[in-house]
């Protein structure tokens, strides 16, 4: 791909090579079309976006369940991606959308072969996406598609199907209620239906697999699952190419770490959360991993830099000011083994740092899930991370049991928790400690599991702010200077990481 400032579309060349003729594709063929680097970022955050609700959607609800297949129709259409397969591609917004389809997934290719990881991701949700597309496509247009993607996969003779009838009714179509007759039958060689053999559900005779057209999607996609694993591969392989480009590099990693909705650095609440009020909406309102870290602050009086770095940014993010934030850390870090002179040497500078006060005054925003789930993991004597991610699963068993979590309620977060669906568990979490049967959400940032969990307790209600008092015997009052929070923080990673440099102290 080719990236400039300049839209330099080609449509008549690209359709010459017949890559949008058909609204469903295999992604074999790179795309050559020029692009901004705005609609690079936008088209990526768009398939992302798509493929996480196919992530949520596939643990929400059962696969291909009419629930299922509306709520991805509808994520579709609402994202611009292809949706009606028989839509004309000339004279219609068609095009665009094949074409949006097509880059995108390229795009997030390069952001998402980087580690064994991400490719396991990406794969699973390309690959329920992609089933979704082939099963709502029509016999004609499966037909089609094999045929334009050499799919060899050729239907057997009405005499063949009449002469091995018992076998294929008997081997097939015990359950599905349609006969042999109405339907079609592929011959595959049996090592491309792995998976139907291993089930017993095909017929089999001198090497060759009788697939019911039903399940056709199962040959078409284990194809599809190879083709992507090779590609992310090789596209490894040529990454440090790509990454020499210093426009490209740092997309792509803030892409493989991309969190697609709100940074929650600007906050309504700001001064409107007191310091007496932390410890009993961390029980409430705070996702675990933010409980945690509480916790473990209040009992040590002390947290190592990956701690105050997602802790401090979490609390700055629910509104708490600066002064507040110096007068939070100060009155529990002194509790512990460091003193007055020591406390405002190592570690108000980083504070205020990360309120944009000092430096090159950027204002910091909180972590996202992501961000918390892919990078830092964290070491002996750490508390920062996501439990659902980084906790031993006996050990997070034991801690929800101490969030009194019911014992069905903890199998069930675990569950999530061993398919590595860490934000579903964390949001299955939710609905089960605010006892609603649908949170109504798709959670993606510690912050955002707060404010829902605030809108929840209060009845949308702003945060009611209790009389400040001062915080465990500690100086005067909080002064209630809001800080003034420009309007459009960066989050580079670049700036993050030089954060960092400022929170080496343990
Ligand atoms: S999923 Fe997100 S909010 Fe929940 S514990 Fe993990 S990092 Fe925190």
């Amino acid at each position: 791909m080719q990236f400039s400032r300049k839209i330099r579309l080609r449509p008549a060349e690209i359709e010459q090579e017949g890559l949008y003729g058909h609204c469903l594709q295999f992604y074999g063929q790179p795309p050559i079309q020029n692009i901004s680097l705005a609609q690079f970022e936008q088209l990526a955050v768009d398939r992302l976006k798509l493929l996480k609700t196919v992530e949520s959607l596939g643990v929400t609800f059962v696969k291909m369940s009419e629930q299922y297949q509306n709520k991805l129709r509808a994520e579709m259409a609402g994202l611009n991606f292809p949706v009606r397969a028989d839509a004309p591609l000339q004279g219609s917004t068609e095009y665009e959308k094949r074409q949006k389809d097509h880059i995108s997934h390229f795009i997030l290719r390069l952001a998402y072969c980087q580690t064994e990881e991400l490719r396991r991701w990406f794969i699973q949700q390309e690959m329920d996406l992609f089933r979704y597309r082939f099963t709502q496509l029509l016999s004609k247009q499966k037909s089609e598609f094999l045929h334009r993607n050499s799919l060899q996969y050729h239907t057997i003779e009405d005499a063949d199907k009449k002469a091995l009838m018992d076998k294929l009714v008997h081997s097939s179509y015990g359950s599905s209620g349609c006969s042999v007759e109405q339907q079609d039958f592929y011959k595959v060689p049996f090592q491309d239906a792995l998976d139907l053999v291993r089930s017993r559900k095909v017929f089999l005779k001198a090497g060759y697999a009788y697939i019911p057209h039903q399940d056709i999607v199962t040959i078409v996609l284990n194809d599809f699952r190879t083709r992507l694993s090779k590609a992310l591969a090789l596209t490894a392989r040529s990454l440090p190419a790509v990454q020499s480009d210093e426009r490209l590099q740092p997309l792509l990693t803030h892409l493989s770490h991309a969190y697609v909705g709100q940074d929650y650095s600007i906050q309504k609440s700001v001064g409107k959360v007191s310091l007496e009020q932390i410890d009993s909406l961390s029980v409430r309102s705070f996702p675990p991993c933010m409980r945690h870290l509480h916790e473990a602050l209040r009992e040590n009086h002390h947290l190592r830099h990956g701690g105050r770095m997602q802790y401090g940014l979490f609390l700055k993010g629910v509104g708490l000011t600066l002064d507040q934030a110096l007068q939070f850390w100060r009155s529990e870090f002194i509790r512990g083994k460091v003193d007055h002179d020591k406390f405002d040497k190592a570690y108000s500078y980083s504070i205020r740092h990360m309120f944009g006060k000092e430096g090159k005054r950027t204002d910091y925003t909180p972590y996202s899930c992501v961000k918390v789930i892919l990078s830092n993991a964290p070491s002996q004597g750490d508390h920062h991370g996501c439990p659902f991610r980084h906790s031993d699963p006996e050990l997070l068993k034991q801690r929800l049991q101490a969030y009194k979590v019911s014992p069905s309620g903890i199998t069930q977060v675990l569950e999530l928790v061993m398919g590595m669906h860490f934000q579903l568990a964390c949001q299955k979490y939710f609905e089960l400690t605010h006892n609603v049967e649908d949170a109504g959400f798709s959670l993606n940032h510690p912050n955002q599991y707060f404010v829902e969990s605030q809108r929840l307790l209060t009845g949308g209600r702003e945060l009611k702010r209790e009389a400040e008092a001062p915080q465990r015997g500690q100086g005067p009052p909080a002064v209630k200077a809001a800080s003034a929070l420009p309007e459009h923080p960066s989050t580079s990673t670049e700036v993050a990481e030089d954060l960092d440099s400022f929170f080496q102290e343990d």
